[in-house]
């Protein structure tokens, strides 16, 4: 893709600000488009039938908006689109999108769908379209490992600082450092990198006696990670008083990968197939050892859970041969949330999203039936919703979630 600029639709800030040194380093130039606004989501209504999920009018909007921009050359422009190869708009996204161009009038611009079983497939999924190979798919999987630890440090300082937005500067600052390392050839310990990040966050000044309820936020990916599409969750768990947990990317990955070993058991999967997938989760915690390394010493972070831990969760409620959308993923965050001591759960999704009604809200009775104490609020997203009714559950959610801390 030589001359060619690639736009990417923006989905987690911290990773995606990554995302696109780890694409120059190979030579291709990636725009990771910034933000969603009004009128983008007014082009994915335009183009996108409305009976699709309010992520492909996001993700679909903000390229239209992007492309009409006039800032990039329409013959040497294309758009990267992410593909999970699961029964759900993550897959289809392509002959959305192709439709949407054309309808638009970008019908030339072309689609790279970027699949996450290029880690499975060791890059060959991609060959032909860009130059991938084992270096590449590593250094990608080490981006999301920085946004994932980074994710986690800043949500946990966030909330308790003494000097009001040191936190940001200091993503901002980790931000910077790293993609220099990336576009670099440079040779780097990933583990050392990671005990400074670690030791700096660890320095910040916090108001380590305060104690606030921690609320998990879990739910459809993109609505999930990306601040404009969810208004902002954080952000309000935040001024509401609470901390937010959200979950690393990485097990959003491992889900994907993982699925041909849960699937064995009662679909036609091939014995090399269910090897592979078990190899890819295998090699893929021993990189994420890194961060367990990094923070195996700290007073202040929990280090996160080896993924095998996380299906045993899901295993208790449902089956993971739920593997369309979230699938048993959702379930799996959420009990691993409730046991670990954070009984607050926001769960999101598009409106209208079927499988996160199924193994999100679908699962709540049992789950409250498990665990008393789970206080799990549901919020759907979409470009017709009002903030006002959102706003609303969560601070109900909020209220139950200081009186439970209060109790405590
Ligand atoms: S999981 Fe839900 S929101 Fe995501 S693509 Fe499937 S139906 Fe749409």
């Amino acid at each position: 893709m030589e001359g060619y600029t690639l736009l990417c639709p923006q989905m987690a800030p911290i990773h995606f600000s990554l995302f696109d040194a780890t694409f120059a380093w190979r030579g291709h130039n990636v725009v990771v488009l910034s933000e969603v606004d009004h009128n983008a989501i007014e082009d994915g209504l335009r183009y996108v039938n409305n009976d699709a999920c309010y992520p492909a009018i996001v993700v679909c909007g903000q390229l239209i908006q992007a492309l009409k921009s006039g800032k990039y050359d329409l013959q040497r422009t294309g758009v990267l689109i992410s593909q999970t190869c699961g029964g759900c708009r993550s897959t289809n996204y392509r002959a959305l999108l192709d439709l949407a161009l054309r309808k638009a009038g970008f019908g030339s611009v072309r689609v790279l769908p970027f699949n996450v079983n290029v880690v499975k497939s060791g890059g060959s999924v991609l060959a032909g379209r860009f130059d991938v190979d084992l270096a590449f798919v590593r250094k990608m999987l080490v981006t999301v490992l920085y946004g994932d630890l980074l994710l986690l440090l800043s949500n946990r300082c966030r909330p308790y600082e003494v000097e009001l937005g040191v936190t940001d500067k200091l993503v901002a600052y980790w931000l910077g450092e790293l993609r220099e390392v990336i576009l670099s050839n440079r040779r780097h310990s990933i583990s050392k990198m990671m005990v400074r990040i670690v030791s700096d966050f660890e320095s910040l000044k916090l108001y380590d006696d305060l104690q606030k309820p921690k609320v998990g936020i879990v739910g459809e990916i993109l609505v999930k990670y990306h601040p404009d599409a969810n208004r902002n969750l954080v952000a309000t768990i935040e001024n509401e008083g609470g901390e937010a947990v959200v979950p690393g990317i990485l097990d959003f990955m491992l889900y994907c990968l993982s699925s041909d070993q849960h699937k064995k058991p009662y679909a036609d999967v091939s014995f090399i197939s269910g090897l592979k997938s078990k190899f890819a989760v295998w090699i893929i915690e021993k990189y994420r050892d890194n961060i367990r390394y990094a923070l195996r010493k700290s007073g202040r972070f929990e280090p996160p859970k080896h993924f095998n831990h996380l299906v045993e969760k899901a295993q208790k409620v449902i089956s993971t041969c739920n593997q369309t959308g979230e699938g048993w993923l959702l379930t799996g965050e959420m009990v691993e949330l409730i046991e670990d001591g954070c009984p607050n759960i926001v769960c999101v999704q598009p409106f209208g999203c079927l499988p996160n009604h199924i193994t999100g809200k679908g699962v709540l009775k049992e789950l409250r039936t498990r665990y008393p104490i789970a206080n799990i609020t549901t919020i759907d997203y979409d470009a017709g919703t009002t903030e006002v009714n959102q706003l609303n559950r969560i601070k109900l959610m909020m209220s139950v979630a200081q009186k439970n801390l209060l109790a405590k």
